[in-house]
């Protein structure tokens, strides 16, 4: 019996369960690829150097399959609105439409356009919503991670962790990137932030921050993606980090274990992390790898072996934190097949679906908060539940917290209000931080039509007064409420 027999497709549930081989597609589809090796294609400085960065070396590597209206298509968006340049490793460019078979039914360019993994990492003009590209409470560093810095690119926002942003470079560029305003290289529309401090300087700066900071035991390290880093200067951080005595938890970010697993599959990475590993488990401190992953179309033979190579070192898990996103994986069937497909594929337990941030011209890719609470219900029940992802929302000021938390939620100006209950590191002396609601606002254009007028006839104000207005808007709200 194949091992795609459909499980359970006649019980009559919303999602039938169906287990799937991996498959790595055949990249020699692409007139660009068509005499690429086995060895080239899992040699990581090829996969490097072959990576997709301007539409010219599209162009080369598509041929005549993409008409010229994708390209120019492309072409405006770089030049209009793209807040990340463009960089695609062959191994993600060939979980594009996957099963496309050149000379056989269906055009290339109606296939590409549709495509979920191209829908995020190379983002055309018309994919934009043209009413509301930006929400007007939309921000370069949405999550305010530059005002928590404690040392630079030390991000300290909960109480016993932090975030290093140990570079500000991947090898892959995705269109939506929360840290559009440090990552990757400037576009017309975004002058990306520059760090000032020298490397050495700055980790240095972050483990002095660290060793005189005990009540931090949770180091979260980032980038941009770990995977850019030279492993010996990565391994003598980690090292370093590892001598701590308060330092319990460590979590490498890297998409590449999904978009270059050949990085993680060289010799010295794996002889380094189990190095690593090593130091961690006789210290008893947990190392994990977290992934970024959106669509089942990216778990591939390569990302199961490459996910095997990890934890055959010995380091404690790897997660995947995927970001929900229109176009991509906003539906319960899809999330529920990346999620099967990690965890009996790869063994990558899923984690967390993020709700898109708000950052410049994302609201073609963002979801309402209803929404998300609607996919969460839709996903309950079918995952082991330690493998059942949370969907939850960052929230400005406050951090993640799961969507049903909310405190109070305006759903016709997509307004929903949140608490918390710990105080970042700029807000020691804050008396109402406990207390106070912060906000977190919906895509206007999935608002019933009042809540778009109102935000038609406001959204011009400078942030202040529209904030002014807002809190107007909701005394009113809740004095009318109270009358009733
Ligand atoms: S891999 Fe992560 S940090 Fe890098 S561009 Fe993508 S979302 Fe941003």
């Amino acid at each position: 019996m194949s091992i795609e027999t459909s499980i359970g497709l006649e019980t009559g549930q919303p999602y039938p369960y169906q287990r799937t081989e991996l498959v790595e597609p055949d990249w020699t589809r692409f007139p660009g690829w068509k005499d690429v090796t086995t060895a080239e294609w899992e040699s990581v400085q090829w996969q490097r150097a072959h990576c997709v960065k301007n539409v010219k070396q599209l162009r080369e590597l598509m041929g005549d399959l993409l008409d010229e209206r994708f390209y120019a298509d492309l072409e405006r968006d770089q030049a209009e609105r793209a807040t990340m340049s463009m960089l695609v490793p062959p191994q993600m460019m060939n979980t594009m439409v996957p099963q496309f078979v050149p000379g056989g039914p269906g055009s290339m360019t109606e296939q590409f356009y549709a495509d979920p993994i191209r829908h995020y990492m190379i983002p055309v003009l018309s994919d934009r919503r043209t009413d509301w590209s930006s929400h007007p409470h939309a921000t370069r560093d949405s999550l305010h991670e530059h005002d928590m810095w404690v040392a630079e690119g030390l991000t300290h926002r909960y109480p016993t962790k932090v975030l290093a942003e140990l570079l500000p470079t991947c090898p892959q560029y995705c269109g939506h990137c929360t840290r559009m305003d440090l990552v990757g290289n400037s576009t017309p529309t975004i002058d990306k932030l520059k760090f000032v401090g020298k490397p050495n300087d700055r980790l240095g700066n972050m483990l002095d921050y660290l060793r005189r900071t005990p009540s931090v035991r949770d180091v979260v390290v980032s980038g941009g993606d770990v995977a850019n880093m030279p492993w010996p200067r990565l391994e003598a951080f980690l090292t370093d980090l590892l001598e701590i005595e308060n330092i319990r938890d460590i979590r490498l970010a890297t998409k590449a274990l999904i978009g270059l697993p050949q990085h993680w599959l060289q010799d010295d990475v794996v002889r380094g992390m189990e190095r690593v590993a090593s130091v961690a488990r006789a210290r008893g401190v947990s190392v994990a790898i977290h992934t970024h992953t959106n669509h089942a179309n990216s778990v591939t033979p390569l990302v199961a072996r490459a996910t095997r190579a990890m934890l055959d070192t010995g380091i404690r898990d790897v997660r995947n934190q995927g970001v929900l996103l229109n176009g991509v994986n906003a539906d319960p069937h899809a999330l529920l097949d990346l999620c099967f497909r990690l965890l009996d594929g790869a063994q990558i337990m899923p984690y967390y679906f993020y709700m898109c941030d708000m950052i410049p011209f994302s609201e073609h890719w963002r979801v309402s908060v209803a929404d998300a609470q609607r996919l969460q219900h839709h996903i309950m029940g079918y995952l082991p539940g330690f493998a059942t992802p949370r969907i939850v929302c960052d929230v400005p000021f406050v951090g993640k917290r799961w969507v049903h938390q909310l405190a109070d939620y305006d759903t016709e100006r997509g307004i929903s209000y949140w608490t918390k209950n710990y105080r970042t590191s700029i807000e020691a002396t804050d008396p109402e931080a406990l207390t106070r609601t912060f906000e977190y606002y919906d895509p206007i254009h999935t608002l019933p039509e009042a809540g778009q007028q109102w935000w038609a006839t406001h959204a011009d104000l400078p942030t202040s007064d529209l904030r002014a207005a807002e809190v107007a808007e909701a005394s009113r709200r809740t004095a009318a409420l109270q009358a009733w």
